[in-house]
């Protein structure tokens, strides 16, 4: 079980996987794999898919690829070693099916731990740190990075990377704040 299609898809090459979501991440996490992994089944739980309909077009253009929706997923189950079924409801008949899988990709969501900065620095509706180019924040001074701001793609190299934005863009700001005014620079 993961939440990472990009990391994680080659290890199920060739095999069947579900996904668990049916927004954005979920379609774009079930095309991705649709191009390693065997078979495909994306599993939604509202009555149709929310993602893009560009994406959803992409998505019906699979032919690995099976979409069930209205379907609230109940268990996933292993052999003791390895994901073996995920279960769900069908939500309009109450009844339970089994999917035989090697794999869940769960894809409904991630909440970034910011309540703390809320009336601090900018949020967006979903809690990301809004950060510019630079790592910047809305208050001068304050520098974010990583997962929980609103830098595209959650990798790890991507946090580093956007970890390096913040601290050199955090230097330029404090040399550039702590200098002399012009005129206590000419008295000396
Ligand atoms: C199951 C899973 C598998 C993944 N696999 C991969 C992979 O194979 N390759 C890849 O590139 N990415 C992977 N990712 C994504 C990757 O983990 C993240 O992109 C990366 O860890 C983000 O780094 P970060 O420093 O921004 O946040 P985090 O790694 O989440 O670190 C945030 C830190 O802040 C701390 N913290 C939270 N709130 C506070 C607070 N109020 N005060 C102080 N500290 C606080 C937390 O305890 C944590 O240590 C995976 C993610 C998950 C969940």
């Amino acid at each position: 079980m993961t939440n990472c299609p990009h990391c994680d898809g080659p290890l199920f090459k060739g095999k069947p996987v579900a996904v668990v979501g049916g927004g954005n991440s979920g379609v774009e996490a079930a095309i991705d794999l649709a191009g390693v992994v065997g078979h495909v089944t994306l599993v939604e739980f509202q009555d149709q898919l929310l993602a893009d309909d560009v994406l959803q077009a992409k998505l019906r253009s699979l032919d690995n690829v099976d979409v069930i929706t209205a379907a609230a997923t109940t268990e996933i189950i292993g052999d003791g070693e390895r994901v073996t079924t995920l279960r769900y409801e069908d939500r309009a008949s109450g009844e339970s099916h089994d999917v035989a899988l090697a794999g869940v990709f769960i894809q409904i969501g991630l909440l970034p731990n910011t309540e703390f900065l809320a009336g601090a620095v900018e949020l967006t509706e979903r809690g990301e740190v809004v950060i510019d180019s630079r790592g910047a924040t809305s208050v001068p001074g304050v520098f974010a990075a990583g997962d929980c701001t609103t830098v595209p793609y959650k990798q790890i190299v991507i946090s580093m990377g956007s970890g390096a934005t913040a601290a050199l863009s955090a230097f330029d700001h404090l040399i550039r704040t702590s200098a002399p005014s012009a005129d206590a620079a000419s008295r000396t």
